[in-house]
């Protein structure tokens, strides 16, 4: 491993859900479950934990989308019947694929503060 990225740098890693570290090896092994070590660096990632962070980040990000989908959804001449169906397949579709990036990034963004997460 070479110097240590800066957080704007990291934080891009993470989003691309990529190592902190290098930007090169995978950081999750499934679905939000993080690698213990970076495959092409080395760097201990696996003790890090994110908690509620990324589920927070995610609500803070996309409540402004709700708030308009909502909206568009509630004056739309559009039935509710296809409304509805669309509008939760939307919120859930934005939910997963926003959680494991904003995962990522507040794992980078420990990363770099060098915590290891809750209880240290
Ligand atoms: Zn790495």
């Amino acid at each position: 491993m070479t110097d240590t990225p800066g957080l704007a740098r990291a934080v891009g890693r993470g989003l691309r859900q990529c190592c902190p570290a290098c930007g090169r090896g995978k950081l999750f092994r499934t679905y939000l479950k993080q690698v213990d070590t970076c495959d092409v660096c080395g760097a201990a990632l696996g003790d890090i934990r994110a908690d509620d962070g990324p589920a927070w980040l995610t609500v803070l990000t996309l409540g402004p989308l709700l708030v308009a989908v909502t909206f568009f959804v509630s004056f739309a001449e559009i039935p509710l019947w296809l409304s509805l169906p669309a509008a939760t397949l939307i919120v859930t579709g934005a939910v997963l694929l926003l959680l494991p990036r904003m995962k990522g990034a507040f794992i980078a963004a420990l990363w770099v503060a060098g915590r290891k997460g809750a209880g240290e």
